[in-house]
């Protein structure tokens, strides 16, 4: 089923996200883990690519596994250093497959590259190309916190009204622990004449080396009762765990509670983890 349809279907959404395993690794601990995740009855779930298009095989792998679990997919497609017929071969085979939805992106950088070498510079220009093909359902990122290469949020605005104008359909958030910089950024979009579906991505963070990884990463300022939780619990695994679920639901009853009703959880292959959360909130997405 195309996402557009499933927003249009449903007053709630909650998705939840994948990533495939390395090229050449095994695939029976992914199976296990697809079939976990379907168990939950998500709206859909995503599946990450590799940057450069080297894992985009085993992307299809697990999108393929994930529509035959009963549940809508959402395939990652990454235009860093790509040529037009290379893509086009992508687009190939997730059409022979059935698959209807794509999320485009550019992709990072890799250390010390400032420039994209491939045919489509931007994400947008991603999204124009495979919207030429007509079929499938396109959405986007976007970055409450502003992208870091955009100079001003204005500007970072404006490039993503052109992947609004080139055929994206829904943009999905980056990360955010602060609720209210959502709000803030979805106000901005409005008054930018950006009105298409918003997909607050929430990550629920559960142990110590992902607080730190995420944070030097994203630059994402980390706010006061987040950093008490961390600074608290991250020496006790277990109360690390307990406390993130706890802050990810409570994230999500205020973003629904104030009208945000397309949530996506980073799963990061942890179905247990997504587990606890969407049975925290079984009432409030039911
Ligand atoms: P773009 O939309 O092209 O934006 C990149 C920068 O260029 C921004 O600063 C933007 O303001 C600017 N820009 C855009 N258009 C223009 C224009 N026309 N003129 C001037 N400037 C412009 N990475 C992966 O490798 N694999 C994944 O599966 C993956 N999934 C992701 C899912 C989500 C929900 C998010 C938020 C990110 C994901 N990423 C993934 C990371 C993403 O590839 C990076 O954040 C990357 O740096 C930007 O990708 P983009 O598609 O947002 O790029």
């Amino acid at each position: 089923m195309k996402i557009s349809e499933i927003f249009t279907s449903r007053e709630i959404t909650v998705s939840l996200e994948l990533f495939p395993p390395k090229p050449g690794a095994g695939f029976a601990d992914m199976k296990k883990i697809v079939r976990e995740c379907a168990d939950l009855k998500p709206s859909f779930i995503s599946v990450t690519c590799g940057a450069g298009g080297g894992g985009s095989q085993n992307t299809l792998e697990v999108v393929r596994e994930v529509e035959a679990g009963g549940v809508s997919s959402l395939a990652h497609l990454v235009a860093m250093e790509l040529r037009r017929d290379e893509i086009s071969e992508m687009l190939d085979d997730l059409e022979a497959n059935g698959i209807v939805n794509i999320m485009a992106l550019r992709g990072d950088f890799p250390p010390g590259v400032t420039e994209n070498s491939g045919d489509f510079r931007y994400a947008s220009d991603l999204i124009a190309e495979i919207k030429k093909r007509g079929n499938f359902c396109v959405g986007g990122a976007c970055y409450p916190e502003g992208h870091p290469e955009a100079g001003t949020w204005q500007h970072d605005i404006e490039n993503l009204k052109i992947k609004i104008d080139a055929g994206c359909e829904f943009l999905t958030t980056q990360m955010f622990f602060d609720n209210n910089i959502l709000y803030n950024f979805m106000y901005r979009l409005l008054k930018n004449g950006i009105n298409v579906p918003i997909v607050a991505g929430i990550m629920p963070v559960t142990n110590a080396r992902q607080i730190q990884r995420i944070f030097k990463l994203s630059g994402a300022p980390v706010p006061p009762r987040f950093k008490a939780i961390t600074d608290r619990f991250s020496n006790n695994p277990k109360a690390m765990r307990q406390a993130g679920i706890a802050y990810a639901s409570e994230q999500i009853i205020d973003l629904i509670a104030n009208g945000v009703n397309n949530i996506h959880i980073y799963t990061m292959n942890k179905p247990e983890i997504a587990g606890s959360i969407m049975k925290n909130l079984s009432e409030i997405f039911r």
